[in-house]
C-alpha cells in the first residue's frame, strides 16, 4: 500500500520521498483507522490527507475553518492534477450548482467543506447520494475550547458523520500539540480508537533570531533594505502598531501591505490576495493574519513584538519557509513587550484560572526571549520532545552581532536612578538625562541633580529602549504600584562602583546575496506570468526550492525536469516546455561554465530518477555502441547535442572505458576547431561566452561545447 502511496507521491506531487511522520499517518489511514495527526505548521498535513484520497474508492470530504485556505488548496490540487472543488459562502449560485452536479457525477476526489456547512440540510441530501470514503478534519483544534482558535461548529462534526449511511474513516489533523486539545480532538469527534502521531516539531529549516534592545524600526528597515527579493511577514501586537510601521515604511518608499482586524473585510481580503500572489513582498499584520496562509515562500517572519504564548509564537513563525528552504524567524523582543501583554490578559474575558494559564504562558515567552541557551532546544522542549543539541544556528548557538560596551552610559542611567533619591517612572529619568526643563523636574528640583542633561544628545528613543534593555537584563529593576517606577538591584552596585561592565550584544544585519540569483529571478518572473494568466498564486505553479532547484540544476528536457523535486507529471506536461525554454536560452546566453553544464550533480540520488537516468543513457550509449556517430544520436533520440554529451560523459565517468569510438563529423568544421582552440587559449575554457565573443560568430555554441568537449573529455 505504502509504495502505492510513493508512487502517487512522486506522479502527482513530484516529491521523492515522504518528510517526516507522514508515511505513518499516510499508512494508517489507507488501513482505514481513525487518525489523529500532530505536526508542525508546514509539515507536510495536507498530503496526509490528499494522498490517501487519491487511493481511496469514494470521495473526501475535507473539513476546513477558513474559506480563503479551500480556494488555494484547491487550485494547489487542480495544478497537479487532482480533481477537486469546495463549497464556501464565496460560490455563486451557478458555480454551486455546477459543483453539486459534479460531486453526484462523482468528478471530485476531494470536497472542501467549512465545518458550518455539514449540517445545513441541502448539503446532507447532496452527500447521502454518494459514497463517503474518509474524512479528514483540518485545524482539528479548533474543536477546542482550550485551542486558540476555537469554533464552536467545530464541536457537531460527530453529528454530521453519524448522519452518514456508512460511517467513513475520520482524521484530525493539527499542530497544536498541547493535551488538552489532543483529549478534546478525541472526545468531542467521537474518533474511532484513534492511531495517534505526533512528528518531531522541529523544522530544521527555520532559523530563530531574539534581538533584544535597540531600535526596532531601524532594525526592520535595514533588515527589508537587504532583503528586498524575499516575501516577508511582520507581526505587530497591535493594530495601532501595525498602522505607524505601515506609516514608516511608507515614507520610506518600501512597499508593504497591511492587515488587521479595524480594516473591512474587503481591504483585508485584497491585501491578503496581493501578498499571496507575490504583488508585494510584505506584509505588516497582528495577528489576525496567517491562518489560511498557506504561501510556501514566505522567506522570513519578524515580530515586532513579543507574541502572548510559545504556542502563537511557533504558529506564526511556522507560516516562513513551508517549501523547505531556510527561512529567518525574527523576534524583535523588549521589556514592554512583556507589560503589554500582561494588560490584554488583564482586560481579557477570561475568567481567572484560565488568566492564571496565560500569565504563565506569557512567563515561559519571556523566559525564552532572556534565555542564553539554543533557542530550538529551549521551544522543543516546551513541546516536549527531546533534544539535547544545540541546533548551530539560532542567535545564540551562532551570534551575528557584536559585543558594544555600554559600561560609561549604563552608568550615567544607574547614577541618575540612584541620585534621584524618590521613585521615578522611566519616562521621569529620561527627562532628568536630557535636561528637560518640564515642570515636573524644576519643581521637584531634579535639574539639580549631577546627572541632569548628561545625555542630552542621545535620542529620547534611543534611551527608552536602552533603560528597558538594562531592565530586561537586571541592572534596574522596575517596581510595580499604581504608576510603575524604576529602582536599582542588586547588579547595580559594581556598575555604579566600576567594578564590572555592561557589555550588550549588538545585533547586525547580514548582507544577504545569493550567488546564482540571476537566473531565478528570471524563473520567478515567468512563474509570476503564468500565476497570472491562470489566477492561481505564483507559489502554486512551482515553490521557490522548486525553482532553486530548476536555477542550480538546469534541466535540458522533460526527463530531467521530471526529476527535480516538486515536479510531478501534470505540472511536467503544463509547464515544462516554457520553464525549459527560458532555462536553454539562459543557459546559451549567459557564460555558464562548461564543466559546469557537464557536471551537474544530482542532490541526492532518488530511486525513480536515477534509474530513469541510467535507463536514458544507456539507450544513447546503445545507439553509439551501433553506429559512433554523435549526430546520429542526437536525430534518433531528438535530443540536444548537449544532453547526449552529458550521456557520453556520464557513462565514461561509470565506465572508465577511453576505447569508447565516437564520430563527431559534422558537428564541428576544423578551421572553426582551430579558432576555438585558440580562444580557449586566451579566456580559458570555463566559461562559453567569452570563447564565443571573440571567435568567428558563425560559430555556434552547440560547436564550441563539441570541440570542447572532444579535446578535454574524451581524449
Ligand atoms: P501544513 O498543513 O502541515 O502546515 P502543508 O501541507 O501546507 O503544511 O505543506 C507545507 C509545504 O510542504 C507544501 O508546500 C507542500 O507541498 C510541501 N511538502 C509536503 N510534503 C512534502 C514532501 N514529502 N516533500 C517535499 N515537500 C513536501
Ligand atoms: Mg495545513
Ligand atoms: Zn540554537
Amino acid at each position: 500500500m505504502i509504495n502505492k502511496a510513493l508512487d502517487v507521491l512522486n506522479k502527482y506531487f513530484g516529491y521523492n520521498s515522504f518528510r517526516k511522520g507522514q508515511e505513518n499517518v499516510i499508512d494508517s489511514i489507507l488501513n482505514q483507522n481513525d487518525t489523529v495527526a500532530i505536526m508542525p505548521t508546514g509539515g507536510g498535513k495536507s498530503i496526509c490527507y490528499q494522498l490517501p484520497a487519491i487511493l481511496f474508492d469514494g470521495i473526501t470530504i475535507v473539513v476546513s475553518p477558513l474559506i480563503s485556505l479551500m480556494k488555494d488548496q484547491v487550485d494547489n490540487l487542480k495544478a497537479t492534477g487532482i480533481s477537486a472543488g469546495y463549497i464556501n459562502s464565496s460560490l455563486s449560485s451557478l458555480e454551486y450548482k455546477t459543483v453539486k452536479e459534479k460531486i453526484l457525477n462523482n468528478d471530485f476526489k476531494i470536497l472542501y467543506v467549512a465545518p458550518e456547512r455539514l449540517l445545513s440540510q441541502d448539503f446532507i441530501t447532496l452527500i447521502s447520494n454518494v459514497n463517503v470514503s474518509f474524512i479528514a478534519i483540518d485545524e482539528a483544534h479548533c474543536v477546542s475550547q482550550w485551542g486558540h482558535d476555537f469554533r464552536s461548529s467545530y464541536t457537531k462534526i460527530n453529528e454530521f458523520i453519524n448522519l452518514l449511511k456508512t460511517r467513513p474513516t475520520v482524521a484530525a489533523f493539527t499542530a497544536t500539540a498541547t493535551e488538552e486539545v489532543k483529549n478534546d480532538m478525541v472526545k468531542l469527534l467521537q474518533l474511532n480508537k484513534p492511531s495517534i502521531f505526533i512528528t518531531g516539531f522541529d523544522r530544521e529549516n527555520l532559523i530563530l533570531k531574539v534581538v533584544q534592545g535597540g531600535n526596532k524600526e531601524a532594525f526592520i528597515l535595514n533588515y527589508l533594505k537587504t532583503h528586498k527579493e524575499d516575501s516577508g511577514i511582520i507581526y505587530c501586537a497591535t493594530r495601532k502598531e501595525v498602522e505607524s510601521l505601515f506609516k514608516l515604511l511608507n515614507n520610506k518608499d518600501i512597499k508593504a501591505l497591511k492587515y488587521h482586524a479595524g480594516l473591512s473585510d474587503n481591504e483585508r481580503l485584497e491585501n491578503q490576495e496581493s501578498f499571496i500572489y507575490d504583488n508585494c513582498n510584505i506584509i505588516i499584520a497582528t495577528n489576525a493574519f496567517g491562518m489560511g496562509i498557506d504561501k510556501s515562500n514566505v522567506r522570513f517572519v519578524i515580530h515586532h513584538n513579543m507574541p502572548k504564548n510559545i504556542e502563537s509564537y511557533y504558529q506564526e513563525i511556522g507560516r516562513a519557509g513551508r517549501d523547505g528552504e531556510e527561512s529567518e524567524c525574527i523576534l524583535l523582543f523588549s521589556q514592554s513587550d512583556i507589560h503589554l501583554q500582561k494588560y490584554l490578559i488583564d482586560v481579557s474575558t477570561y475568567n481567572e484560572n484560565r488568566k492564571l494559564n496565560e500569565y504563565n504562558k506569557l512567563q515561559l515567552m519571556a523566559d525564552f526571549s532572556y534565555s542564553n541557551d539554543c533557542l530550538k532546544k529551549f521551544i522543543l522542549n516546551y513541546f516536549g520532545e527531546n533534544y539535547n543539541q544545540d541546533c548551530g544556528k539560532c542567535s545564540n548557538c551562532h551570534f551575528e552581532g557584536e559585543f558594544v560596551d555600554k559600561t560609561e552610559e549604563a552608568r550615567n542611567v544607574l547614577y541618575c536612578v540612584y541620585e534621584m533619591k524618590r521613585p521615578l517612572g522611566v519616562t521621569s529619568i529620561i527627562d532628568i538625562l536630557k535636561g528637560s526643563k518640564n515642570k515636573k523636574v524644576l519643581r521637584l528640583g531634579l535639574d539639580k541633580l549631577n546627572t541632569y542633561g548628561i545625555m542630552s544628545n542621545i535620542s529620547k528613543d534611543y534611551l527608552k529602549t536602552f533603560i528597558h534593555t538594562l531592565i530586561s537584563h537586571r541592572y534596574l529593576e522596575s517596581l510595580q504600584g499604581t504608576f510603575p517606577t524604576v529602582g536599582l538591584t542588586e547588579k547595580s552596585i559594581p556598575i555604579l562602583k566600576r567594578e564590572e561592565s555592561v557589555i550588550f550584544k549588538e545585533f547586525v544585519n547580514k548582507e544577504y546575496s545569493d550567488a546564482n540569483n540571476e537566473l531565478l529571478t528570471i524563473l520567478k518572473s515567468l512563474r509570476r506570468d503564468i500565476a497570472t494568466d491562470e489566477n492561481i498564486p505564483p507559489y502554486v505553479v512551482f515553490s521557490d526550492s522548486t525553482l532553486k532547484e530548476l536555477s542550480i540544476r538546469l534541466p535540458i528536457n522533460k526527463e530531467e525536469l521530471l526529476d527535480i523535486s516538486g515536479v510531478g507529471e501534470h505540472k511536467c506536461e503544463k509547464y515544462g516546455t516554457l520553464f525549459l525554454n527560458v532555462i536553454s536560452s539562459y543557459v546559451n546566453e549567459n557564460n555558464i561554465t562548461l564543466d559546469f553544464v557537464f557536471t551537474k550533480t544530482k542532490n541526492e540520488s532518488q530511486a525513480r530518477g536515477s534509474s530513469h537516468k541510467s535507463k536514458t543513457i544507456e539507450v544513447t550509449m546503445d545507439l553509439l555502441s551501433n553506429n559512433p556517430s554523435i549526430e546520429n544520436a542526437c536525430k534518433q533520440r531528438n535530443l540536444q547535442i548537449g544532453t547526449i554529451l552529458e550521456h557520453i560523459k556520464k557513462y565514461l565517468e561509470e565506465h572508465k572505458n577511453t576505447n569508447l569510438p565516437l564520430d563527431f563529423s559534422n558537428l564541428y568544421d576544423e578551421n572553426n576547431e582551430k579558432e576555438i582552440l585558440d580562444a580557449i587559449n586566451q579566456v580559458g575554457r570555463n566559461r562559453l561566452k567569452p570563447i564565443k565573443e571573440i571567435v568567428n560568430p558563425n560559430i555556434t555554441y552547440d560547436e564550441i561545447k563539441v570541440v570542447i568537449f572532444k579535446n578535454y573529455f574524451v581524449s
